[in-house]
């Protein structure tokens, strides 16, 4: 291969952030603690281990996913609880938020509407940051894990990845068949997850969570929401996932009412104001 006498030069170019985001709108964080914090918890939906467990939040209240029993990792997909073409879309999270997301940071939905979906108000593993490895928490990196790749790279037929996991339970929430719902299923929040990318080869790695029982990632719905939260195989993700091998907890999600008035003056957000004329 041949190298270019200005190889060294041309990699010394300092990085831009292809998104500088402090254009975006603020979420009020001060609000929204307020409002949580005489917040009463309404409903309890617990992903079993290797299953998932669907739940729904009406915009203004919040959701608490919270490690149980032993450090388990979850994916999370959301809707629009109206509409289900709208979804969490985790690359655009990615690119305006980073590889991964903790307090302050919003989960946005996908083309045409690119709104918050929901914001994290709460993160107890928030102190982890940024590791030796480059690992990190809360990952929007990872698609999930998947019967697919599984059988692409060993010829496994394994049922309980969270791709299928997260497409039974929409399928038996919705009525309908595994193979109408699994177009919905989407790349997720890896919730608890602890990864990275390898700094020498630049591949994609897991290791075992932080996670806690106790520990747990809180939410401010935005709008109204469908959700769906997958126990993985993996456990912690320590070693293993995609098969039966790993220690296996559930999850617990909760959905939290705050008080009446404590949000007076919020707004539900509005799609995205591009005209979708794509110059037409
Ligand atoms: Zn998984």
């Amino acid at each position: 291969m041949m190298i270019p006498p200005d190889a060294e030069a041309r990699r010394a170019v300092k990085p831009v952030i292809c998104y500088p985001n402090e254009t975006l709108p603020r979420p009020d964080m001060a609000r929204y603690a307020a409002a949580l914090d005489g917040a009463e918890v309404t409903a309890r939906v617990v992903a079993p281990p290797r299953e998932a467990g669907v739940f729904e939040v009406p915009a203004g209240q919040f959701f608490r996913i919270r490690s149980v029993q032993g450090p388990q990792v979850g994916d999370l997909n959301l809707w629009n609880a109206r509409d289900i073409s709208e979804r969490f879309y985790s690359g655009k999270t990615r690119a305006l938020h980073g590889t991964h997301v903790s307090t302050g940071e919003r989960l946005w939905s996908s083309f045409p509407n690119l709104r918050p979906m929901a914001t994290i108000v709460e993160d107890t593993l928030g102190w982890y940051g940024i590791d030796e490895y480059g690992g990190s928490v809360h990952d929007v990196i990872g698609t999930r894990c998947d019967p697919y790749t599984g059988n692409l790279l060993s010829g496994s037929q394994y049922h309980h990845c969270c791709h299928s996991n997260l497409t039974r339970a929409l399928a038996r929430h919705l009525g309908i068949s595994a193979a109408e719902a699994e177009p919905h299923v989407h790349d997720v929040l890896n919730v608890f997850m602890c990864t990275g990318f390898t700094r020498d080869t630049g591949q994609y790695f897991m290791k075992a969570s932080p996670v806690r029982p106790g520990d747990h990632l809180t939410f401010f719905a935005e709008i109204n929401l469908l959700g769906a939260l997958s126990a993985c195989p993996g456990g912690d993700c320590s070693a293993e996932h995609s098969s039966d091998e790993a220690a296996c907890y559930p999850l617990e999600i909760e959905i939290l009412a705050p008080r009446p008035g404590a949000l007076e003056g919020w707004q539900s957000p509005r799609r995205s104001g591009y005209d979708r004329s794509h110059g037409l």
